[in-house]
């Protein structure tokens, strides 16, 4: 699938809306995402997963994923290659593997993402895979929000970023919002798609 052709996947699920909304940090944004309205859908899932993998041609040997929100991409992804599906998960704050899941200092890895924003979880586990002795060769996401306050080599992820879609999201603090200054309502993005 190319660009074009996820975006109007992830629209016409209610994966991505563009609209007036009020995220959980109380600013308002023109884009709101719900990622699991495509990846709970498991026939799309395995055709983000092909085309995750279609962005890093190179052979590698284990897909990681940060949990929860990358688990099910990372597993589609690593599918689509016959690599291993990994994860990692938060413990006391740290992203660790846990659950026995190993990888060898030879060993060449894909992070996957689902959403990128800040990059925050993807770096982390870059890092963690990094200090395992093993070789990042990218971060694999589906798709990047373009946070300009992402800077560095890499997008500060440590490894070179793909992903199937970039979009440019604003948000605002309200007293700020040109959308409420134009008198646009607020949407609650859930009953949009009772509606539709
Ligand atoms: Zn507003």
């Amino acid at each position: 699938m190319n660009a074009t052709e996820i975006l109007d996947v992830l629209s016409s699920h209610g994966a991505v809306m563009r609209g007036h909304f009020e995220l959980s940090s109380g600013r308002h944004s023109d884009l709101f995402v719900q990622k699991f309205r495509v990846l709970e859908r498991p026939r799309l899932a395995q055709r983000f997963g092909e085309s995750l993998a279609g962005l890093f041609p190179q052979d590698f040997d284990v897909v990681a994923a940060p949990a929860v929100g990358a688990v099910v991409l990372g597993f589609a992804t690593a599918l689509a290659s016959d690599a291993r599906s990994v994860f990692a998960e938060r413990v006391d704050g740290e992203m660790t593997f846990r659950r026995g899941f190993e990888i060898a200092p030879h060993e060449k890895v894909l992070v996957v993402e689902d959403v990128i924003t800040t990059g925050g979880s993807a770096r982390e586990v870059v890092d963690l895979v990094t200090r395992m002795g093993a070789e990042v060769i990218g971060v694999a996401a589906l798709l990047d929000r373009g946070d300009p306050a992402r800077s560095g080599p890499h997008g500060g992820l440590g490894a070179p970023l793909r992903a199937l879609v970039t979009l440019e999201v604003k948000s605002w603090e309200p007293s700020e919002c040109p959308l409420c200054a134009a008198g646009q309502p607020l949407e609650d993005p859930g009953s949009r798609r009772i509606a539709r």
